[in-house]
């Protein structure tokens, strides 16, 4: 893809703070971080979103996530982490080439990975699950 900032980042024609590279992944600084130390995994052949990534490297995205995670609590001493994927502009996807957030928590920082909790009426449910089991099996 010729004009994907995240392409062009992943093979280095645009600069950026990289802190994890191999053959597949390039893992670099948020530009706008949520929290200091706030990454991107970014994979180096194009793919839209998590449902055009090819398994093999879907497969590897969590581990490495995992291993990120771990050295921003050993480096920054984060507390926990978030781990987040946009999927599509309604989700908040900005930016049309899969990545992975990997933000460093603290205990009392601002809230970032949030939602109102819901209810369902009685009933409702089983006929949200039921839509769903249709679709999986479709
Ligand atoms: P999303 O909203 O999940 O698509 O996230 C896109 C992320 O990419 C945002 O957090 C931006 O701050 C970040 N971003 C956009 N442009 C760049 C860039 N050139 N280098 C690093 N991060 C970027
Ligand atoms: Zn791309």
């Amino acid at each position: 893809m010729a004009d994907c900032i995240f392409c062009m980042i992943a093979k280095g024609e645009i600069p950026s703070t990289t802190v994890y590279e191999d053959e597949t992944f390039k893992a670099v600084f948020d530009i706008s971080p949520a929290n200091k130390g706030h990454l991107l995994i970014l994979p180096k052949a194009h793919a839209a979103n998590v449902c055009e990534l090819p398994e093999e490297m879907a497969a590897k995205v969590l581990p490495l996530a995992a291993k990120l995670g771990e050295a921003l609590k050993k480096a920054l001493g984060a507390e926990g982490f978030n781990l987040v994927v946009n999927t599509g502009e309604a989700a908040g996807q900005t930016v049309m080439h899969f990545h992975m957030h990997v933000i460093p928590r603290y205990k009392g920082d601002s809230p970032m990975v949030t939602w109102k909790p819901g209810a369902y009426e009685d009933g409702e449910a089983a006929k949200v699950a039921e839509k769903i089991v249709e679709a999986l099996r479709a």
